[in-house]
């Protein structure tokens, strides 16, 4: 029925404050009835009271017409005042007195009974004249015993208007309370929908391509607040993913160029036969050989990425030592180790406990930390590896003497595709090693953090969590 949020939410809130109004303004007219009724009551009881005294009295038990015609002068015009003997016998009236209405029949009505509580005795009865009337009965009594009674009545009309009057007043209360919560449900309802209207801006602009747009809106803690927190996160989180497609490209293919022209330069060179000297030709090979594993190795390590991505990676989760895991690693990398004259130190405690594992994932994370350690340390540096228990984690710690890593790169090594900008450290590499190990990580709930400053090496700390 509505287009807007705005517009529903608007339309409700509204029916809501009519019905919970109406409920109101009912039971405040009943209640305003009740009460004034009451009130008339009373004031009816105090104003017949006024008219017994002694004369009154007097004129009762002498049915004396001239002394209740002159007790009588003084009633007023709103109502009619009757004097009555003790069995409800009209002596004289008001009414009569001023000659308008005729004069009420006699006889006991329902307002002759008098409640203790209240002292007077009341009705409310069609009149002789067929209006509606309202009737107060005081007793009228001298020594103790009943001689007589004092009747007041006044067209209920009177009160009725009175009560309408008032009624009148609550609808315009009623009025100015709904207009002033229904502009209140409208801020309120605005509130609500602007926000998500300025996101489906933003979306809009998101799709079209242009990640610059943000959603602004005053501080807030609550679910929308926290909405728009969370698109404005996502659309930061699209620009670094943008930025990191544009950096895998560039990074893909300049790192592919150079084994890809030094592989072609020296199959060329072996091609055309230019070399005759075997020791040359077992070099150009060895070349061919080296860069067509560094090839692999990038190869790998972006299907693994991918993997990794895609969720397609599948752990098998085994209880594993992990010095074993440790020892597998460096075999692999022993050549290179060699290559550079560093010996890698290991320093296991005794029994360590067992981690739940996948195998190969955590190989390739002590392959790639002790790769880099290797990468980036001096020829006939040493690299150590350490585990120790520390409360409920296994701390192992791959430490290297090399070049070290500036303070503000620390973080940034495990962002995917960085690498730091330094001449000394222009080993070749995606920058994707430390990512990859992060995450296999934090898909085995274990914490990578690392140590160190400029020249003093570098020390990778893994906490993982013990079952
Ligand atoms: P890559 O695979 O290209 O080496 P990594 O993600 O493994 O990328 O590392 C990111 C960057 O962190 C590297 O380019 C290197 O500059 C730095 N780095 C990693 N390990 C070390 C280390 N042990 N000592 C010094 N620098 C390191």
């Amino acid at each position: 029925m509505f287009k807007h949020l705005r517009n529903k939410i608007l339309f409700s809130y509204f029916l809501v404050l009519l019905l919970c109004f109406m409920v109101v303004l009912i039971t405040t007219s009943l209640f305003i009835r009740r009460t004034y009724f009451s009130y008339a009551l009373h004031d009816l009881s105090d104003d017949a009271g006024l008219f017994i005294d002694e004369f009154t009295r007097e004129a009762i038990l002498a049915k004396d017409s001239v002394l209740l015609k002159k007790i009588l002068a003084k009633a007023e015009d709103n109502y009619t005042i009757d004097i009555l003997d003790v069995s409800a016998v009209v002596l004289g009236s008001s009414q009569k007195a001023s000659g308008s209405l005729p004069q009420e029949a006699i006889g006991r009505r329902d307002e002759f009974q008098i409640i203790p509580s209240r002292g007077y005795g009341y009705s409310l009865r069609e009149a002789q004249n067929g209006v509606k009337t309202i009737y107060v009965v005081l007793p009228v009594e001298k020594d103790g015993a009943g001689i007589g009674f004092v009747r007041i009545s006044t067209p209920l009309v009177y009160i009725e208007k009175t009560i309408s009057r008032l009624n009148v007043y609550v609808i315009i209360i009623f009025v100015l309370a709904m207009a002033v919560s229904s502009l209140l449900s409208f801020i309120l309802a605005r509130n609500l929908s602007s926000p998500l209207l300025k996101m489906a801006e933003a979306a809009r602009e998101i799709s079209s391509g242009n990640l610059q747009g943000r959603v602004e809106i005053k501080k807030r803690q609550d679910e929308i607040g926290l909405l728009v927190q969370a698109f404005n996160e996502m659309i930061e989180r699209l620009k670094i993913v943008r930025e990191e497609r544009k950096n895998i490209l560039s990074n893909i293919s300049h790192e592919l160029l150079t084994p890809i022209t030094n592989i072609r330069g020296f199959a060329e060179t072996l091609y055309e036969g230019r070399l005759k000297d075997k020791k040359e030709i077992e070099e150009c090979i060895e070349v061919i050989k080296r860069e067509s594993d560094y090839l692999e190795g990038l190869i790998e390590e972006l299907r693994l990425l991918s993997r990794l991505d895609s969720l397609s990676m599948r752990y098998d989760f085994q209880p594993l030592q992990v010095s074993e895991v440790v020892l597998e690693a460096e075999k692999s990398l022993s050549l290179k180790a060699l290559a550079k004259r560093i010996s890698i130190h290991n320093d296991f405690m005794p029994d360590c406990p067992l981690v739940k594992a996948d195998y190969k994932a955590l190989r390739q994370v002590f392959i790639n930390l002790l790769d880099n350690a290797l990468k980036y340390s001096y020829p006939d540096q040493e690299v150590r590896v350490s585990l120790e228990r520390a409360d409920r984690f296994l701390k192992i710690s791959v430490a290297d003497k090399g070049i070290g890593i500036a303070e503000q790169d620390q973080e940034k090594i495990f962002e995917r595709f960085y690498r730091i900008e330094d001449p000394r450290h222009s080993e070749k590499g995606l920058g994707l090693g430390l990512a990859i190990v992060k995450e296999i990580l934090s898909s085995h709930r274990a914490l990578i953090e690392v140590k160190s400053s400029p020249s003093q090496g570098a020390e990778f700390i893994i906490s993982f969590p013990l079952a």
